[in-house]
């Protein structure tokens, strides 16, 4: 894992020196000793060593030991015992070199010390509610309430660090390429990207609304009417949606858009991007290309659109070896049209706990139950359903294992069923059972993707992707008549089972613009109203075009092994949408309601 001094060496280059001080407390070196230096920092720790206090003094750049006499004065009234942990202070002192086998390798400064000649008390503090420099980690409402001393701690300070030196080594890729920054309106119009919109009230033109972008979607394609080739953007987006371990109200994106390309240049120029980004940052060397499933398959296989190909099963369809199952509830599912699905995990040797616990959660998931085999010495030895289970089914499960143990898991039922059951109990198998190389980056491009799906609550066809996704060409002539057989120019772009990315080639012919969202049930007047200046742009010489947009923070996220983009992103909002810190969303003033011609309805 990557460490906070290295980070700092290749973040914080230039010395941090100010009318104030000479140099950052982590930039005192050895080319120092003999001088005398100003320096500003808080005091990390104060040690008593008889007649003289060894600080620990920090800033953002590191820290150093300041040595100081125990009667060094601050002013007429106090000395240098009146100070406490995390004052912010100002010295003077000349670095001298630590005495022999008193250095600490591990930090910048540790070969030197700092002979404090004077001291000044720059801000006082009052108890804080906890330390920074705590090994034990308070508890998440409380790191963010005061997130300004949560930022302080070791952890915060190398994750803040590591997504800026990310930030920056995007746009120092992108910028090579000829990609040009270009910012979009904030306050714009809603573009659909499958949530909800943040609005924001009009005072000028009452009972109008801005929404916040959920992204840059529509823009980035005008700016590619427009003539601007290779567009970017490391840009905060919104949506209003419930929140999720995983999600955040506003989160930010690398949006990017090209024209003149095909699927085959943004893939590539996307692997490229990240194999640098990985070097430069992790000293992590990506293979290129990344391996491919198309969306079909990754169901098939692995029960989900975004497949963690870590884990080392694989979905197996087992309808053939029980179609003359005596157990009802198999022959029920088979005669209702439903499979019984599986996986062979081969050298795993669950306690019947353990299995117990998988059986509770494939019934939590609606499942019947979930059955399972172990299967030693080329036999099946136990399984609820053992004493039922006749000798050609028996033997039929031992084959897949090929000679060795192991336990064989099966669902029975509705397809769509028994396949997410069988996803979710392989993922928690191969984590259980450390099946999963937790230390390897596993990038995986989702392709072909169908373009509609059928919402059920809607009873309408969606947008899988989003409503400005191109068909593959050869699916244009069955829009209308078969629009779930459809497959769309889109990719999404998976690391270890999480989507990072996703984007597609665009639609540039007004023509079909308007087809696509004919079959989204839009009537004429709400896409007039809704998309009218988007569509009209692609009157006007619009170039074939598309782009990505790659989850910025989740990025982050998994680059440190971070389970929750929270611990990257310097001020998240809680589960229920609060700034904890700032306390947003609040009440306003009557007078503001008022200027905006807004009426609560009730609180
Ligand atoms: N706007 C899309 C999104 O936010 C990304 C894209 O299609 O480029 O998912």
């Amino acid at each position: 894992m990557i460490d906070l001094e290295e980070l700092r060496k290749k973040n914080l280059v230039r010395p941090f020196s100010t009318s104030l001080k000479s140099v950052g407390c982590g930039q005192v070196s050895e080319e120092h000793i003999g001088k005398e230096l100003k320096l500003v920092g808080w005091i990390e720790s104060i040690r008593d060593h008889g007649g003289v206090r060894f600080i620990d003094l920090a800033d953002i750049t590191g820290k150093v030991q300041l040595v100081a006499k125990k009667e060094q004065k601050i002013d007429t009234y106090r000395t240098i015992e009146d100070l406490v942990e995390f004052s912010v202070i100002r010295v003077e002192g000349e670095v001298r070199r630590r005495p022999e086998g008193t250095e600490n390798p591990k930090i910048r400064s540790g070969s030197v010390e700092v002979f404090v000649s004077k001291i000044e008390l720059l801000s006082k503090p009052d108890i804080l509610p906890f330390l920074p420099t705590e090994r034990k980690e308070p508890s998440e409402e409380i790191r963010l309430k005061f997130r300004y001393i949560d930022l302080r701690r070791e952890k915060m300070r190398r994750n803040i660090l590591v997504r800026h030196l990310v930030a920056r080594k995007v746009r120092e890729f992108l910028w090579m390429h000829n990609f040009i920054e270009i910012e979009t309106p904030f306050l714009t119009k809603s573009t659909p990207e499958g949530a909800r919109d943040f609005l924001v009230p009009s005072r000028l033109q009452k009972g109008k609304f801005y929404a916040l972008p959920q992204s840059p979607q529509l823009f980035k394609q005008i700016l590619q009417v427009a003539g601007y080739e290779r567009y970017f953007q490391i840009v905060r987006c919104f949506r209003d949606e419930d929140l999720r371990a995983d999600r955040q109200p506003e989160f930010t994106q690398v949006d990017l858009e090209m024209s003149f390309v095909s699927e085959e240049d943004i893939i590539a120029l996307v692997e490229e991007l990240l194999r640098f980004v990985f070097e430069e940052v992790l000293s992590y060397k990506l293979e290129i290309p990344f391996p491919r499933i198309s969306y079909d398959e990754a169901m098939r296989k692995y029960g989900v659109d975004k497949p963690d190909i870590r884990i080392p099963f694989e979905i197996q369809d087992f309808t053939q070896i029980f179609s003359e199952s005596k157990l009802d509830f198999i022959a029920d599912a088979i005669q209702g049209g439903g499979k019984v699905l599986g996986f062979v995990a081969s050298g795993i040797q669950p306690t019947r706990s353990k299995l117990v616990s998988y059986e509770q959660l494939a019934k939590s998931m609606g499942a019947g139950g979930l059955m399972w085999f172990v299967v030693q010495g080329g036999k099946v030895v136990a399984s609820p359903i053992l004493k039922f289970l006749q000798d050609k089914e028996k033997s039929a499960l031992a084959l897949t294992l090929n000679g060795s143990d192991g336990v064989i898991f099966a669902v029975a039922g509705r397809y769509e069923l028994a396949r997410d059951v069988t996803a979710k109990i392989m993922k928690n198998i191969s984590h259980d059972f450390n099946k999963v190389n937790t230390s390897k980056f596993a990038f995986l491009w989702v392709v072909d993707f169908p373009l509609f799906s059928w919402d059920e609550v809607e009873q309408r066809y969606v947008s899988e992707h989003h409503p400005f996704t191109a068909p593959k060409e050869e699916y244009i002539g069955i829009l209308e008549s078969d629009p779930l057989r459809v497959r769309a120019r889109a990719y999404d772009i998976i690391l270890n089972g999480e989507e990072v990315g996703g984007g597609s080639i665009r639609i540039h012919q007004e023509d079909l613009q308007r087809r696509i969202f004919k079959i989204l049930n839009l009537s004429e007047t709400e896409v007039e109203e809704r998309f009218g200046w988007f569509i009209r742009a692609l009157r006007y010489g619009a170039p074939p075009h598309g782009g990505i947009a790659l989850g910025f923070d989740r990025l982050v996220a998994l680059m440190l092994g971070e389970e929750n983009i929270r611990e990257v992103i310097p001020f998240p909002k809680t589960q229920s949408g609060t700034c904890l810190l700032s306390e947003a969303p609040s009440s306003v003033y009557q007078k503001q309601l008022d200027e905006l011609g807004i009426k609560i309805k009730e609180r």
